[in-house]
């Protein structure tokens, strides 16, 4: 078996098929917001694991009832995620919903959702590609927790990749849709999953959506959360939360 990240022979088994090494360097989000996983300063080591913070932005507009990325959106981490949506790459898929797996397990301080709805893409970027990063992470944490899975709850319309779109752009794009098979949530917990958590632009969006049909709350699972813009690990809102 070989490190997925530095190639390099590992001597014991390891479930998500790293080594020692590259698990320890991993850019680990240490100190998320509970509702969109931004990643904030840790100003208190010791504090760290009992602090709940919540970012600047989330007091007053959460983005989802509860968030997780285990991962920034750097480094190795970026690099996992390039091999599952780019090159389809099933292993890094596998440790990628792990590490969303042990993160659920230490972050979540009530019930599980019951159901978990990935992030659909465009039809022809999975004709193109001809595979839903979302879905397969989705699939595992699924399985994992033995919930429900819904890929086919919502569609998307076509239109540009995110990637080619600035900012602005964005907001205007990725416009998602019910399908007409969807059933009522019937005030169900729902988690969205996606592979990147960058603007919550396409979150409010699903969600919105997932509201619509009923859901009573609507958490957030990715794999990674991209810093901010304007500064890379900002403070947590002075407020402090113990819940
Ligand atoms: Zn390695
Ligand atoms: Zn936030």
């Amino acid at each position: 078996m070989q490190c997925l990240l530095c190639q390099q022979a590992i001597v014991t088994i390891s479930a998500d098929h790293l080594c020692p090494h590259c698990r320890l360097a991993l850019p680990f989000n240490r100190n998320p917001c509970l509702h969109c996983a931004l990643p904030l300063q840790v100003l208190d080591e010791a504090r760290e694991e009992r602090d709940t913070s919540i970012c600047a932005e989330c007091l007053t507009k959460p983005l989802a009832n509860r968030a997780i990325a285990p991962l920034v959106h750097r480094h190795e981490a970026a690099h996992l995620i390039h091999r599952l949506k780019f090159h389809r790459s099933e292993p890094e898929g596998r440790t990628l919903a792990m590490l969303m797996a042990t993160q659920v397990r230490l972050r979540e301080m009530g019930s599980l959702p019951t159901l978990l709805v990935p992030v659909p893409v465009a039809y022809a970027t999975a004709v193109h590609r001809g595979f839903n990063q979302s879905a397969l992470l989705a699939w595992h944490l699924a399985k994992t927790f033995n919930i429900g899975y819904a890929p086919k709850l919502l569609a998307r319309q076509g239109g540009p990749a995110q990637r080619s779109l600035s900012r602005g752009q964005r907001l205007n794009s990725a416009q998602f849709a019910r399908r007409s098979s969807a059933k009522p949530l019937a005030g169900a917990h729902v988690a969205i999953v996606d592979d990147v958590l960058t603007t919550g632009t396409t979150v409010r969006r699903v969600s919105r959506l997932l509201r619509q049909l009923g859901a009573g709350f609507v958490d957030v699972w990715c794999a990674t959360r991209t810093p901010s813009l304007n500064d890379d690990y900002p403070t947590a809102s002075t407020q402090r939360f113990d819940l």
